[in-house]
């Protein structure tokens, strides 16, 4: 018998994972219908669902820690709908947390680990009125309320054996252009970062800690992607897209650019979006995902000192970071980059060098922050056992050891990351513009995107010349002890700035978009350039 399964997931974009289960589901036989969940406002949906689709299971992608107490609201009210459903959930937070999950009695099981083969057993088991305790992977509550943990799957599943993700009719757009997310593997060849789950996540499997789909499987699925949907914009999710060694990313580079190419797409035609540790990029890796569309790298910086890099145990030096930096700047790529520089262990000289380097690349868009604690990080076992740990699950915060620097984070706080702060919007912003600037550059050259990537850059220098400076001022409030007054009035400039700067980047990107819409017209008709070139069409589209 076959069964009934509602996947419930935040969808700010396609969301993977349960697009990945969808599919082996379907593939198994199984009827599948996705609703997404990413706030409040889309519970009615997903009750609107569960009424008219009468599943026999519900599964929640719970992935996101941040989000857990809004899906296990949602869960609670799924079972006032139809208490005799099944509801499992699964992802990184409830693969560590299902203790904690599994005393909420409307939550049924928790798949852990990877989903596909686990949920396809329950759901077969479920419709078949079997035994649970051959769920692979499967975590959930006996009679007696004992918690009964499966046998573990200790294999990567054959990545190129897995159906393709579902995928909506049409695609989303992003950066003005139609888009898709990828992954081409799984896991991390370096699993070691302190702030990060991914090396617990795959403790359990034999071998090694990461597995690839072949290019040529990767390529398959952007075909389809390419020719069906019209996708031109690529967004590679893998946390490390390179591989451990620059022989084997060039040489898996190579295969996948000819595998696109046989598939039939035109390079000059697509854009990819990709992540990289910077000790992973040389100039000949470059030149070639420059040739396959590469227009965005999020550069693994993450801290800009030595002893923070070792604190992180990123195994990457401030060489490196530098170095690369300096290769990625010979390309037409935006370049972003994150900066755990509050951690457990951070000192005012990491602080110093961080802010240093931020300095040092104003004209790129970057964020920065604490290293926060993420279910089943060596973190989370760190600040447990320095005793530093804080607040309340899920949402747990800790007190950085050196007093000073734990003074900084929280004037950064009350400041940058304040509720209704617009900075760390505004931030994400940059960097979106940042790609797309580079895109229009690959998609359309000419004078008018060369025009508005230079804008770009200006509008990224001047709010990170601000957000230096209030940095700086921020930095001399911590040996100071009346600071209020001081500190509220940097907030209302803050608010002044940003509010301002929010509004000027909203603006570029909506100029960003009439341009992508007239340019695609004239491209249409080859003669792209006439409007590139023209000053009265500039004035009529106000571009
Ligand atoms: S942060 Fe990135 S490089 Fe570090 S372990 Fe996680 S996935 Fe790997």
């Amino acid at each position: 018998m076959k069964g009934k399964v509602l996947l419930v997931g935040a969808e700010d974009e396609e969301n993977l994972a349960i697009r990945y289960l969808g599919a082996q589901l379907q593939e198994n036989g199984h009827t599948v219908r996705i609703v997404p969940c990413s706030n409040r406002n889309e519970f009615s949906g997903v009750l609107k669902e569960l009424r008219s689709f009468h599943p026999d299971m519900v599964a929640v992608s719970m992935a996101f820690q941040s989000l857990a107490p809004m899906f296990l609201e949602l869960i609670h009210k799924i079972k006032e709908t139809n208490p005799h459903v099944h509801v499992t959930v699964g992802g990184h937070f409830p693969t560590f947390e299902f203790e904690k999950i599994l005393d909420y009695k409307t939550v049924d099981s928790v798949i852990r680990f990877e989903g596909e083969a686990p949920i396809s057993s329950l759901i077969d088991v479920l419709v078949n009125n079997e035994n649970l305790s051959s769920v692979p992977n499967l975590v959930y509550k006996s009679e007696k309320d004992v918690v009964k943990e499966n046998h573990l799957i200790t294999e990567f599943p054959d990545l190129n054996r897995l159906k393709f993700p579902l995928r909506n009719n049409k695609p989303h757009t992003r950066l003005g252009e139609r888009f898709a997310t990828l992954v081409t593997s799984r896991g991390c060849f370096h699993s070691r970062c302190i702030y990060c789950c991914i090396g617990a996540f795959h403790k359990q499997k034999t071998g090694l800690p990461y597995a690839l789909r072949s290019p040529e499987n990767v390529a398959l699925e952007m075909g389809k992607l390419y020719h069906d949907q019209k996708v031109r914009l690529f967004q590679f999710h893998d946390d490390n897209f390179l591989l451990p060694t620059k022989e084997a990313s060039y040489a898996r580079l190579n295969t996948l650019k000819r595998s696109l190419i046989k598939e039939g797409i035109e390079l000059e035609d697509i854009a990819l979006l990709i992540k990289t540790r910077p000790d992973g990029v040389d100039e000949d890796i470059l030149a070639l995902l420059e040739e396959m569309g590469t227009v965005g790298v999020f550069l693994g910086v993450e801290n800009a000192s030595e002893t923070g890099l070792k604190a992180l145990v990123r195994s990457s030096s401030v060489e490196e970071i530098n170095s690369s930096i300096e290769l990625l700047e010979n390309f037409d790529m935006g370049v972003t980059f994150n900066l755990l520089m509050f951690h457990p262990r951070a000192t005012l000289k990491e602080i110093n060098e961080n802010i240093y380097c931020m300095n040092k690349n104003k004209n790129l868009a970057f964020d920065f922050g604490r290293a926060e604690i993420v279910a089943g990080s060596p973190l989370e076992n760190l600040v447990k056992r320095k005793r530093l740990l804080e607040g309340k699950w899920p949402h747990w915060d800790y007190r950085i050891q050196d007093d000073a620097v734990e003074k900084l984070f929280r004037l950064n706080s009350l400041t940058f990351y304040r509720e209704n702060s617009l900075y760390p919007e505004l931030s994400h912003k940059l960097i979106a513009l940042s790609y797309r600037s580079h895109l229009l550059q690959h998609f359309y050259p000419g004078k008018k995107s060369g025009n508005l990537k230079d804008e770009t850059e200006r509008l990224i220098s001047k709010v990170n010349t601000f957000t230096l400076e209030s940095l700086i001022q921020i930095y001399s409030f911590v040996g100071e002890s009346e600071i209020k007054e001081n500190l509220n009035r940097l907030s209302n400039e803050m608010d002044v700035f940003y509010g301002n700067y929010a509004e000027r980047a909203s603006k570029l990107g909506e100029k960003m978009g009439r341009f992508q819409v007239v340019e695609k017209k004239f491209q249409e008709k080859g003669v792209g350039d006439y409007f590139q070139n023209s000053t009265t069409l500039g004035r009529i589209f106000r571009i």
